[in-house]
């Protein structure tokens, strides 16, 4: 059986209705993966994890590499067991983090060299042990090694990043060895619609389990993000599920998805949510304000998550202003409740065929 089926297009946008199958599950999307950085999402036990409804969180190679290695991990029984999470899990290549946490000290065509941000001590990467590692951390979807470059660079440089990423994603499919892991491509070429048609193009004929588009969310603003997204979508294959990586704002999602992209990642409700920033249907309500201190109102009125079941916003406002380990925990498990209800209302306005109408309803209540 094929690993992903497309079981619903939308009649009023190129949003869809999908099912990705894995080792460890199936998941429906469109779909938000929570980010489990140091092996674990910050704060939150599997358990709440569970029951906020996420169906699959994303790991980071990169972090997992410098602390506490790939060894230990294999050895304590890979990932899964690791992190106490037996749904499925993605690992990123660790190629973001290189390029936007550690001083870099060599790159060419075959890889890269690094200082840890942690001690310092040089590591390398390239496509064949970045695609190792993520064999042997034993997850469901490993992605590809690819040059991440920051907003605003210069032509030729985003050039000759697009090259390597391609050539590397090449590399990546030749030494992937562990069946049962689907191997996605990253396509490259900020916001060049040129760079992005030929790194889409090139990707797509090697051929690959699904297709992410990187390299956004990095500054360019929220229309570009779009715009760049629209354009790169029409080269993608219909049947393989498409991930836009590190995005993004509930707006930022409602509107990939009218785009027709299946899944999404990224840190905000979790770093929101320890800064006492909570989100809600009708918009962000921020806890610390003075107005909460007598609020016996939950969070987010009918939100059946752990945290709106037992706390007031009084409440929280108080652990927020004594420095309570537990608000940032409750208000994250909240803000991840918040995104698994905006996916299911996604996914239930595409089964109803009515996704265009319902996703400007979101945006404007929001
Ligand atoms: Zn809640």
């Amino acid at each position: 059986m094929a690993n992903f089926q497309v079981l619903h297009q939308d009649s009023s946008s190129a949003a869809r209705l999908g099912m990705l199958h894995t080792a460890h599950g199936q998941i429906e999307t469109p779909v938000f993966m929570p980010v489990g950085t140091g092996g674990a999402v910050k704060g939150i036990t599997p358990y709440h994890l569970k029951e906020t409804g996420a169906s699959i969180i994303l790991a980071n190679t990169y972090h997992l590499l410098l602390r506490p290695g790939v060894e230990t991990i294999e050895k304590l029984g890979g990932l899964h067991k690791f992190m106490a999470w037996d749904r499925p899990i993605l690992t990123d290549s660790g190629g973001y983090q290189v390029f936007s946490l550690s001083p870099l000290t060599k790159i060419d065509d075959d890889g890269v060299e690094f200082a840890s941000h942690v001690d310092g001590a040089k590591i390398y990467l390239n496509a064949e042990i970045a695609t190792e590692i993520q064999n042997r951390l034993a997850v469901d979807i490993i992605m590809c090694l690819d040059q991440c470059t920051p907003f605003g660079v210069d032509a030729p440089q985003l050039e000759k990043a697009v090259e390597r990423t391609i050539l590397w994603a090449k590399r990546c499919k030749k030494a992937h060895n562990r069946p049962n892991q689907m191997l996605f491509a990253i396509i490259q070429g900020g916001i060049n619609q040129e760079l992005r048609t030929y790194c889409a193009q090139e990707l797509v004929k090697t051929g690959f389990d699904g297709y992410a588009i990187g390299g956004l969310s990095v500054g360019e603003g929220h229309d570009e993000m779009v715009k760049t997204v629209r354009h790169t979508m029409t080269f993608l294959p219909a049947d393989k599920p498409r991930y836009l990586m590190g995005v993004g704002t509930p707006e930022d999602i409602i509107t990939a998805v009218m785009a027709g992209i299946d899944m999404f990642d990224c840190v905000l409700p979790t770093r929101n949510g320890r800064n006492a920033f909570a989100f809600t249907e009708n918009g962000p309500l921020r806890l610390r304000n003075n107005t909460h201190i007598e609020d016996s109102r939950p969070i987010e009125a009918g939100c059946d998550c752990y945290c709106c079941r037992n706390f007031s916003r009084g409440t929280l406002r108080h652990f927020f202003n004594i420095g309570e380990m537990l608000g940032p925990i409750l208000v994250s498990v909240h803000n991840l409740t918040f995104y698994q209800r905006l996916m299911a209302k996604i996914r239930q306005a595409i089964k109803a065929n009515n996704f265009a109408e319902r996703a400007k309803e979101l945006i404007m209540n929001y």
